[in-house]
């Protein structure tokens, strides 16, 4: 026996194979990763979400319980993917911090907190999440929201290299979860609604260095980047942005989630963000498809050359980012086996290209969309109703809104039934151009008539109107990708739900509200349910060790759609199911109550609410909103002294928790306008109908 384990060491050592644990994981492992591991964001490159383990079946599901669970020391968004590679479980949490545990026992290996300066949650349009980290090598990798990538050795979490990928002065993220590619690290951006200028870039895994950056919107004066998007920026996408370039911020087409690749064509997809600001009147003079927003783009993984792109959505006006997961996968079409990407993007529609070339093979409706009648497969190109484009006074209320009929939770893809699920969501939005514009470096600039124009709104002739007026909500569906239809769906009262995984067992793991549940994958009938206390919005995934299967879940409400709800703060958790669990984690505690204010204690305010009004919806209001996930200001005893009230707003005395001060927006006398307006609204709650949240974006 000791022969043979030291012949075969020797073997591994003569053909260079790395030792067992996480040393091993490479490109050929997570490409066939084995059935117990969970080793890339989507499982395997194919970013399917599909696990071959089938001990938690249709039969079994009902015996699920809690294996292990922890809590951890944030109560912001969760929407990381655990990641299990030789029996070690890595998982981030909000302000990017990451965890290893051993995945049968829950027992903590290291943490690692990068950090994060609290201030720099306010360059977060949606909360300082993070969606997990990426393996190779022996090291694990995590992006920050203070944009760094940050390689730690993956038995220890200590820091092996770090390197910023963005300029801190300007108002990057990261919240995307790193992909690991042929010994590179590729990672992303977001930052499109302030806007930036999105890219992606490559980094050698060893040694942090930069191999290849591709940029998706032109260099202003159409000149080199010294990068690998120069030559296409250059030829193709320059002459769409009107006269020349974008006007303002960076243009957005962040790649802030879908990095996927595809090693038989040896090509990595990257999916963009919106074009910015939204309205494409002030962007780019109305003019031209302003390429490579909310598209999909094709690199070669090894030198970041452009091969094909599909944009989604041409001249984008109504922050249809493109990208939602990219999943590659082998489908029969036509009498054919065909090699194929799909998305379900934000603007509604169903995308299946062809892998090699980007060639459209079909796109339909998965969910109510008024903005296009369909897309000319002819083309390419959305057949667009009239008076979606919205400008002088024409508003457009339309669906999707701004969160889309799918965002960022992923979906996830069975073979054996030919389906891939979809947590899709009803939303919609309103549109205007808004008048004069002013550009504030560093903050939001969508470009939105401020405030959420209703139809009816005296002041603005809405296009689309009562079609798209219908409450959010949810579905979980079963999309036949080669049909383009429906072949089962469940209703939710919730649109913000969590992502989707399947498996070989027959189950679509999906979570709405507090309810983690089991589905029949064939027919949608929840076959199991889980109350996990608190509403999770990430994607389960699942692996097995010593023959047992486990299914992980992080927990805690945030991202856009939860900072315009009425959640109360909880601290995340990861739970870990498997079959026979008995461990029964403590319910939350209570959220403390937030009572009304007494006013009549307030220093009264002689500034200007009417300016103050402005200033909450351009500063304020995203984060703050109706209820909402962040305090709301209304009954913070902060605003009842000008003192403390500046303190905070102009000094920055909250900056460690994620209060940015904005004295770089506006001066004392500003926070005083402000002031004014918050007692105001305190002491005149609006009505329910007026109180709705800002369309929030992604
Ligand atoms: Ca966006």
């Amino acid at each position: 026996m000791k022969g043979i384990v030291l012949w075969a060491a020797a073997m591994a050592a003569a053909l260079g194979l790395a030792a067992c644990g996480p040393q091993g994981v490479d490109g050929r492992r997570i490409e066939a990763a084995k059935a117990s591991d969970w080793l890339s964001y989507g499982r395997t490159y194919d970013e399917q979400r599909f696990s071959p383990l089938d001990q938690v079946n249709r039969d079994t599901a009902s015996r699920l319980g809690v294996a292990w669970w922890a809590e951890f020391d944030t109560d912001r968004g969760q929407e990381a993917t655990p990641l299990v590679a030789d029996g070690v479980l890595y998982t981030t949490t909000a302000w990017s911090k990451v965890y290893a545990f051993d995945a049968a026992t829950g027992k903590r290996l290291w943490t690692y907190d990068p950090q994060v300066p609290g201030e720099k949650g306010f360059n977060a349009c949606c909360d300082v999440v993070n969606r997990g980290v990426a393996l190779w090598g022996g090291r694990a990798y995590v992006g920050t929201i203070d944009g760094r990538l940050i390689a730690l050795d993956a038995k220890t979490g200590k820091v092996a290299w770090t390197v910023q990928t963005t300029d801190p002065a300007l108002p990057y993220t990261i919240t995307g979860a790193p992909r690991a590619v042929k010994g590179k690290i590729l990672i992303g951006n977001g930052g499109a609604e302030y806007p930036v200028r999105g890219y992606v870039s490559a980094y050698d895994a060893a040694t942090g260095k930069l191999a290849w950056r591709f940029h998706f919107t032109p260099n202003p004066k159409n000149a080199p980047d010294g990068a690998a998007s120069d030559k296409v920026l250059h030829d193709v996408a320059y002459a769409t942005w009107g006269d020349g370039a974008w006007k303002l911020g960076g243009g957005g087409a962040t790649p802030w989630d879908a990095i996927t690749y595809d090693p038989k064509d040896d090509l990595v997809f990257i999916g963009t963000g919106n074009a910015g600001p939204w309205d494409g009147n002030i962007r780019s003079g109305g003019q031209g498809d302003n390429l490579f927003a909310a598209s999909i783009v094709a690199l070669r993984p090894d030198t970041g050359e452009y091969v094909w792109h599909y944009q989604t959505t041409p001249r984008d006006d109504w922050d249809y980012d493109a990208v939602q997961q990219l999943m590659v996968a082998d489908l029969p079409i036509s009498g054919q086996t065909r090699r194929v990407v799909m998305q379900a993007n934000k603007n509604g529609f169903f995308y299946v290209l062809d892998a090699a070339t980007g060639k459209l093979v079909s796109a339909e409706k998965f969910i109510p969309a008024n903005w296009a009648e369909r897309v000319d497969l002819a083309t390419g190109r959305p057949v667009e109703a009239p008076g979606a484009r919205y400008h002088g006074e024409e508003a457009s209320r339309q669906t999707p809104g701004a969160l889309g009929g799918h965002n960022w939770q992923p979906m996830a893809f069975s073979p054996t039934e030919g389906l891939v699920y979809i947590p899709a969501q009803i939303s919609q939005g309103s549109y205007a151009d808004p008048g004069e514009f002013r550009f504030t470096p560093g903050a939001w600039n969508t470009a939105m008539r401020r405030g959420d124009p209703k139809p009816g709104d005296a002041a603005l002739k809405v296009t689309l109107g009562s079609a798209a007026d219908v409450p959010p909500k949810g579905e979980l569906l079963a999309w036949d990708p080669v049909a383009q239809k429906a072949r089962w769906s469940v209703p939710f009262p919730q649109s913000w739900r969590s992502g989707v995984l399947a498996t070989a067992g027959g189950l679509v793991f999906h979570a709405a509200g507090h309810e983690f549940i089991a589905f029949d994958a064939a027919t949608g009938k929840p076959l199991w349910r889980y109350d996990a206390g608190a509403d999770p919005i990430a994607a389960a995934s699942t692996y097995a060790i010593k023959g047992e299967q486990y299914v992980a879940l992080m927990v805690g409400y945030g991202g856009a759609g939860g900072m315009g709800g009425d959640q109360p703060r909880r601290p995340g958790r990861l739970l870990v199911f498997k079959l026979d669990g008995k461990v029964s984690p403590p319910p939350y505690a209570e959220p403390p109550e937030h009572p009304l204010l007494d006013l009549a204690a307030a220093t009264p305010s002689k500034g200007d609410k009417a300016r103050g009004e402005g200033l909450y919806l351009q500063f304020c209001a995203q984060c703050h909103g109706r209820g909402a996930f962040l305090p709301n200001l209304t009954r913070s005893p902060a605003i009842l002294e000008p003192d403390g009230f500046q303190s905070i707003v102009i000094g920055g005395a909250l900056k460690p928790h994620g209060m940015a001060p904005f004295k770089r927006f506006f001066d004392e006398a500003g926070a005083e306008d402000l002031r004014a307006y918050l007692l105001d609204q305190a002491e005149h709650p609006p009505a329910e109908a007026a109180t709705a949240a800002p369309d929030h974006a992604r």
